[in-house]
């Protein structure tokens, strides 16, 4: 019975040894739980082994080098040392207090640490940053070099050295097979028993009263299968081992096998168990069966495991994608539809709802023939026909229908999908947002630039064209006039003795005579195309398109004597009133023909005006023009 108090007790120590969060610092206190550890784990299996061989049988399991490779799979590699120096003590003592000769016994401790060294090396990159068994690379590593090659070297490193020993206790069975398949089965158990440990991840968060139950079940019916020797029972522990691997994860899964190890190690050696049904057989053969049993079961579980945590781990994927993508939809400002080939709405994110008002099963089933502005639907249909033929229109805007009745501006992209078996497309992922704030900065923006505009083509004295316009606007004529080969005429005006007028009646009346002198030219000149302009202090201009010199002559006369009827009185003029000299300049532009020209003829033409009296109007010789 001393051998399943070991095993209970053995259960216990991982709990108290490995619930320390850190794993980084070497600590005495941890060196010493693990060399308890160790101790009462070689010392239990060194009694189901030793009843097994003083029956003549072979080692039915050795877990302590599984131990210690699931410890340095957890720990800094700089601690290995000190790790593997406790494990060899610790087995030296246990071979030495069994008294084997002291030199076997440091062979024996020294393959030990060369099996648990080679496991930790060769598994550490894979599991140690991670440790996972239920993922596929993990678990094939562990079983390739964990349970296989690992324990095979140091079977080999055994056999070289006692297989020869002839008289040796050793020499009677195959020192191989001796090793061997007890290391690897107490490698297969006790790694991912450590691991699970380690990792805190046990038994997938079941119960105690779950726990306890279901190990109660499973030692009650291993007693009871291996204790009867009538019934070749063997597989109904399978139905136990299949339970605590559903139940309790891969943690149980490796519990239940040790247990099974041990109690089906213990009566099979003793006699009893299904094992003890096989005729003519060996002890050896029987345990060697039990052994293929407990690792056949263990593959069972481990593959089982393993394809129930992939199960997990996709179901778990796409919970967190669908999790992640319904955040996307359902936060984003922006309005996210999915619409069918006939452009009705399949799905609208909540966004819809707070810029138009609608309910979002309120626009299921809507087209945009319903939704948009009038205007709008041509563009929208070119936009949706576009997107099926394969083209990208990007952006475009429009309005759209609000619950209130209402319409609001918004900008949407547009994108094609498709069927991911068939790769048909099957409708469209609408993008859409609110832009209308954006729309009304733009018009503000366009009225504020228009003003500009404005401001700055008008005369802030008068309130006609200013300088910068009159060029503007004689240059566009000028052209059209070369083009079209019409007549185009300009008059330079110019109050006389002006500054006179401001010398004796100061500079306030003196712009008061300014706006008039505009207000007249501009009644003057009628026609829609004629631009009355401030040329310049108290110069003002006049372009007349499509007019001929008696034309322009005309219009001047006619504005020289509207100032002249104003009647303003002007002392320092020796008309006595407020006058004002007209320059005319007519000319049909020729083809490469320069519009200074027109300009100077004009302003010639008022020389002439100003020199010949004043009060005038005269005009530029058409024949001076060229
Ligand atoms: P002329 O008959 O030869 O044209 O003589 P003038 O005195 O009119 O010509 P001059 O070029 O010597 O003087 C122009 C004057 O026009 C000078 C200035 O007192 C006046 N003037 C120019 N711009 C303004 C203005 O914006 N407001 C007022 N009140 N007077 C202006
Ligand atoms: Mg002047
Ligand atoms: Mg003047």
């Amino acid at each position: 019975m001393h051998v399943f108090e070991g095993s209970l007790s053995f259960m216990a120590f991982p709990v108290v040894a490995f619930t320390r969060k850190d794993g980084q610092k070497l600590s005495m206190r941890r060196l010493a739980v693990l060399a308890l550890i160790l101790a009462s784990l070689s010392t239990t299996t060194s009694l189901l082994n030793l009843q097994s061989w003083h029956s003549g049988g072979i080692t039915i399991l050795w877990p302590s080098n599984g131990f210690l490779a699931g410890a340095l799979l957890c720990v800094r590699r700089r601690h290995w040392p000190a790790y593997l120096a406790v494990g060899f003590l610790v087995d030296l003592g246990i071979n030495l207090s069994l008294a084997t000769p002291s030199w076997v016994a440091v062979y024996l401790a020294l393959c030990n640490m060369v099996e648990a060294l080679l496991a930790g090396t060769l598994l550490y990159r894979t599991i140690a940053p991670n440790p996972d068994l239920t993922q596929r690379k993990q678990l094939t590593r562990f079983l390739l070099y964990g349970v296989v090659v690992a324990p095979a070297v140091a079977s080999l490193m055994a056999t070289l050295v006692f297989g020869r020993q002839g008289r040796h206790i050793m020499s009677h069975i195959h020192t191989f097979q001796w090793w061997f398949t007890a290391d690897a089965l107490g490698m297969a158990v006790m790694i991912p028993l450590y691991l699970s440990f380690a990792r805190r991840k046990l038994f997938l968060g079941r119960s105690w009263w779950e726990i306890v139950g279901v190990f109660a079940l499973l030692c009650g019916s291993a007693v009871a299968v291996f204790w009867q020797t009538q019934a070749p029972l063997l597989f109904a522990l399978l139905l136990g081992l299949l339970m605590i691997g559903v139940r309790l994860g891969l943690a149980g899964s490796a519990l239940g096998l040790l247990v099974v190890s041990i109690i089906g190690g213990f009566f099979t050696t003793a006699g009893r168990g299904p094992l003890a049904l096989m005729q003519n057989v060996s002890l050896t053969t029987r345990e060697l069966t039990l052994q293929a049993f407990i690792a056949f079961s263990m593959l069972m579980l481990y593959i089982l495991e393993v394809l129930r945590a992939e199960g997990y781990r996709l179901q778990e994927g796409l919970r967190v994608s669908e999790a992640r993508f319904r955040l996307l939809a359902v936060s984003s400002r922006d309005a996210i539809l999915l619409v069918n080939l006939e452009a009705k709405v399949m799905y609208a994110s909540p966004a819809v709802t707070e810029m138009l008002g609608w309910e979002t099963e309120q626009t299921l089933g809507l087209s945009y023939r319903e939704a948009f502005h009038p205007e709008d639907i041509t563009v929208a249909e070119s936009v949706f026909k576009d997107t099926r033929e394969g083209r990208h229109p990007g952006m475009f805007q429009f309005r759209c229908r609000k619950k209130d009745g209402s319409y609001l501006w918004m900008e949407a992209s547009l994108r094609l999908y498709r069927d991911s078996s068939a790769n048909d497309a099957t409708g469209f992922v609408v993008v859409m947002r609110d832009i209308s704030l954006r729309k009304a900065a733009e018009d503000e923006l366009q009225r504020a630039f228009r003003m500009v505009e404005a401001l700055a083509s008008v005369d802030g004295l008068t309130g006609i064209a200013n300088r910068r316009r009159f060029d503007e606007v004689l240059q566009s004529e000028w052209r059209r006039a070369q083009r079209d080969r019409t007549p185009c005429s300009v008059l330079l005006m110019d109050l006389d003795h002006f500054k006179n007028y401001n010398d004796i009646y100061g500079h306030i009346p003196g712009d008061r005579c300014l706006r008039q002198m505009a207000e007249a030219a501009t009644q003057v000149s009628r026609r829609p195309a004629d631009l009355v302009a401030r040329y310049g202090g108290e110069e003002f201009a006049v372009i007349l398109p499509d007019t001929s010199c008696e034309g322009a002559i005309a219009i001047a006369e006619e504005v020289r004597s509207a100032v002249e009827q104003l009647q303003v009185p002007h002392s320092g003029n020796p008309h006595g009133i407020v006058t004002v000299s007209i320059g005319c300049a007519t000319q049909v532009p020729p083809v490469d023909g320069d519009l200074s020209e027109l300009l100077k003829a004009a302003d010639s033409a008022l020389y002439v005006a100003k020199s010949l009296g004043r009060n005038r109007v005269d005009a530029a010789l058409p024949v001076l023009l060229p």
